[in-house]
């Protein structure tokens, strides 16, 4: 029920047909490098107008804008950890928090399709398959208690990051 929600794919995330797709964006909401850039590119300038209005986010929290050019209606805002600058405990927390607090914003806008890129496995040095395995099971927790989202894409940027979505998923409990 929950897990077949959950869809593993190799892909970009400024392309998705989706209700929604998740931005892992930085504290001032202005735009940055990474997948940041390529969906303010996508999405054009209106996207930096709108998000600046509703900056800082704080890490682990989740700001909702319209997708302007982009296919999807929605982008939903997060910020994951930087991984060095907290202990790992705090950065898992922060890590599940930024995909829960974004699966919140989705259903405060009835958003049912929801694409998400490996939050802070970039810039942001996240171990890839430690937040890989913390991706799936926050969107797996959150997904067992709330019913009106339908899918939930984990669009990977590479065929390895895809690998360790797929593993954590199929280890995954519960
Ligand atoms: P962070 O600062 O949170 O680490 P990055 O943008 O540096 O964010 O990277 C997050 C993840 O997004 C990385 O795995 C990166 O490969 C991936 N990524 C970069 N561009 C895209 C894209 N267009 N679509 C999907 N994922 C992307």
């Amino acid at each position: 029920m929950t897990k077949q929600r959950i869809k593993i794919m190799v892909g970009d995330i400024t392309t998705q047909n989706v209700d929604a797709i998740v931005n892992a964006a930085n504290n001032s909401l202005a735009g940055g490098g990474g997948v940041d850039g390529a969906i303010h590119r996508a999405a054009g300038p209106n996207l930096v107008k709108e998000s600046l209005l509703l900056a800082p986010c704080q890490t682990g929290e989740a700001k909702t804008t319209k997708g302007y050019a982009l296919p999807a209606v929605w982008v939903i805002h997060t910020v994951g950890p930087i991984y060095h600058r907290h202990s790992p405990d705090k950065a898992a927390e922060l890590l599940a928090a930024a995909y829960q607090n974004s699966l919140r914003e989705a259903v405060r806008v009835g958003a049912k399709t929801v694409a998400f890129p490996a939050i802070s496995t970039g810039v942001y040095a996240y171990p890839r398959e430690e937040a890989a395995k913390i991706a799936v099971q926050a969107v797996a927790d959150f997904l067992r208690h709330e019913t009106s989202i339908e899918e939930v894409r984990l669009v990977c940027f590479s065929e390895d990051s895809a690998e360790s979505h797929r593993a954590a998923l199929k280890n995954m409990l519960g």
